[in-house]
């Protein structure tokens, strides 16, 4: 009888996709153990945006504590006032909260007799993907789980549980018997050889395939079977209780897991060296599901990919946060360096996926896409021909050409690192980048419809009035571009920021306290939460960052405006180019022409100079037959018009390509 290996995704995961974390895994663990294991992905999250509605659904996998606070009422049903109260916090005013207690019904009868019980028994070891907004959703459900079949095991891993949070977990919550800490796929394998004694889980670092093999490093079924002496071992829940009486198996880096004496030890990590030799996800069992739910709607879902794992641009450490790294990010604490994948297989990927579920909206989940690999990458897309629409997420800086390459190649959603508009900003953040990248690319994504989904973050702790008057001062040039997001500064476990706290002026550092909400007083004392409490300067952040907030809220309604009256179809700044002349065209709001400028001879040649940031002293120089006050005046002029960004002796054209040239070679 083959191990029974389920893996579950629960809400809020969004409903229109598959979990990548699950079809990977599945995918490697059945080409580890070939028959041997079993292994499914189970994503009730369908199931639960049926029960719920799509847009209900929607709305409270957007916002984690929204989504925490239903699932934290069916954990502990006693919290449920103090839950509903933290759910209506978060639910916008204007739109009138939904029945709290029935959405919380709802869900928990769907959970008592969901179809997915029959698997569960039968099962002996569930997997909990737990990542942004599942924590109190997979507690329920492994809790549930062990209530009713005592001997299956459970383990979680994903985001929310690496390193010390996944130790802590486990010490507060009895139902978790191992934590995968960080990447999951040869942890997992190592567990499930060595719980069930297969054989397989030794094998994973030879299978890793060149980057020339892809064809072969798919599936490979049959191997790992168990040797005939393990035949003859008992598997499955029964064998567990042996393992226990025999003592603690050294369970290899990457678990945390639990000794005789039930306190918790292990850690470490242990991932893939070669992304190329990870073997395609399989999402298979997803589409079977969401074609079983009976949904009316065309399946036509977007799919996850990935490129990379990692961040290219972070490499602190635990004991040097200020090594190179975003101080606030801690989207790291999974990986361990960078790793990307060859751009040929990246793009058989794609196409590979493409085909088997007919879809071509694709999502990469990578923290950074490689920017080394932009250009081979994106011809290695383009060359498969097919109408990708691609979202993926990017560090700054880019040039005009690589953003050019990135929208031919599919990509029409783009997130990039902005984060800040003022250079003291940035270099405390430790980004990395300077305002005039960031303007340059909100620039380019504009030119090449590219939907620039960025962030800009508001309160970062220690801001002074001279960052945000800066910040002010570039958002007004900028307003004739996509509208940032803005997003409060938070505060997350792991990041260099939490683990340096002092340095950035942040004292008490704890639990948010919105986790003494969800769980009860003893295990919100005794256990680390991703989201954390600080005191510091929050008072005055909030009332010096409130006319940036006020800006924002006006560009987005001015810009919702006139992409509505234009149909997304024209710019408010763009140019057209007359070989010898320039005409730059402002619109207003109601995307009416009113103003236009006209550029002859060498006022062209230095506007179109500058389309990608250039230093003054490169276009001085470029621009030699102007005397450098004349040039400098014409710049003055251009920059009082709007029409110029400067900025520390930088230059940028923001007028952008209004005809179909700029996709010509
Ligand atoms: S914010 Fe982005 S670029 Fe910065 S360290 Fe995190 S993943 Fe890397």
């Amino acid at each position: 009888m083959p191990v029974r290996l389920i893996l579950v995704s629960m809400p809020w995961a969004l409903a229109d996709r598959p979990s990548i974390q699950l079809g990977s895994l599945k995918a490697y663990v059945t080409r580890a153990f070939g028959s041997a294991v079993h292994a499914e992905a189970a994503h009730p999250y369908l199931d639960v945006e049926r029960v719920l509605d799509r847009s209900l659904y929607r709305r409270l996998a957007e916002r984690s504590w929204l989504g925490e606070a239903v699932y934290a009422a069916l954990l502990y049903p006693e919290r449920t006032a103090a839950c509903a109260g933290l759910f209506s916090k978060y639910w916008p005013r204007s739109e009138g909260s939904p029945a709290f207690e029935e959405i919380c019904r709802k869900i928990k009868d769907f959970h008592d007799n969901m179809p997915l019980w029959r698997d569960l028994e039968k099962a002996h070891l569930v997997g909990f993907s737990v990542c942004f907004a599942q924590l109190a959703s997979s507690l329920f459900l492994a809790r549930a789980l062990k209530e009713r079949f005592p001997g299956v095991r459970t383990v979680f891993g994903g985001s929310l549980v690496s390193g010390v949070l996944g130790k802590s977990l486990m010490e507060a919550f009895p139902w978790i018997d191992f934590i995968i800490s960080g990447e999951g796929e040869k942890p997992l394998v190592n567990l499930v050889s060595r719980l069930f004694s297969l054989h397989g889980g030794s094998e994973t670092d030879s299978m890793q395939g060149s980057r020339d093999s892809f064809q072969t490093v798919q599936r490979q079924e049959g191997r790992g079977v168990p040797k005939p002496e393990d035949e003859k071992r008992p598997t499955g829940p029964g064998a567990l209780g042996t393992l226990r009486r025999e003592g603690v198996r050294p369970w290899g880096p990457g678990i945390f897991f639990r000794r005789e004496d039930n306190s918790v030890d292990g850690g470490g990590w242990s991932q893939i060296t070669n992304l190329d030799g990870a073997p395609l996800p399989d999402y298979g069992d997803f589409f079977r599901e969401a074609q079983n739910g009976g949904d009316a709607r065309t399946p036509i879902f977007t799919i996850p990919v990935e490129s990379s794992r990692g961040c290219w641009w972070h490499t602190a450490r635990e004991d040097r946060p200020h090594k190179r790294a975003c101080r606030f990010c801690n989207l790291n604490v999974q990986w361990r360096g960078y790793r990307s994948k060859a751009p040929h297989r990246v793009a058989q990927e794609l196409a590979a996926l493409a085909d088997e579920h007919k879809s071509l909206h694709f999502v990469f989940v990578d923290n950074a896409l490689n920017p080394a690999a932009v250009a081979e990458t994106t011809q290695a897309i383009q060359r498969s021909g097919k109408d990708f629409h691609l979202f993926g997420e990017v560090r700054l800086p880019l040039s005009r050409h690589e953003v050019r390459a990135l929208r031919l190649a599919g990509f029409r959603e783009i997130q990039a690192g902005i984060e800040a508009l003022s250079d003291g900003l940035l270099r405390r953040m430790g980004k990395g980048t300077r305002v005039i990248h960031n303007v340059a690319w909100m620039r380019h994504c504009e030119e090449y419809g590219i939907e620039n989904r960025s962030n800009l973050i508001l309160e970062f702790p220690g801001s002074t009035p001279q960052d945000v008057h800066e910040t002010l001062d570039v958002l007004r040039a900028v307003r004739v571009y996509r509208p940032l997001k803005g997003v409060r500064f938070w505060l997350g476990e792991g990041s260099p920021m939490a683990l340096d706290p002092e340095s950035y002026g942040l004292k008490g550092i704890g639990n948010h306290p919105h986790y003494a909400v969800l769980f009860p007083e003893e295990i919100f004392r005794r256990t680390r939460f991703m989201v954390k409490a600080f005191r510091g300067d929050r008072l005055r952040q909030r009332r010096l960052w409130q006319p940036v907030r006020d800006f924002l809220r006006g560009w987005h309604r001015e810009d919702a405006v006139f992409r509505n009256r234009t149909g997304g179809e024209k710019p408010r700044l763009g140019y057209l180019d007359g070989g010898t002349f320039l005409l730059i065209r402002r619109r207003d709001r109601h995307g009416r022409v009113e103003t236009t400028y006209r550029l002859s001879g060498p006022s062209r040649e230095i506007y179109l100079s500058c389309l990608d940031a250039k230093p003054l002293d490169v276009l001085q120089k470029e621009h030699g037959r102007f005397s450098s006050e004349g040039l400098r005046r014409f710049l003055d002029d251009m920059v009082a018009k709007g029409l110029l960004f400067r900025h520390r002796e930088w230059i940028l054209s923001l007028a952008v390509e209004e005809g179909v040239k700029k996709f010509l070679a």
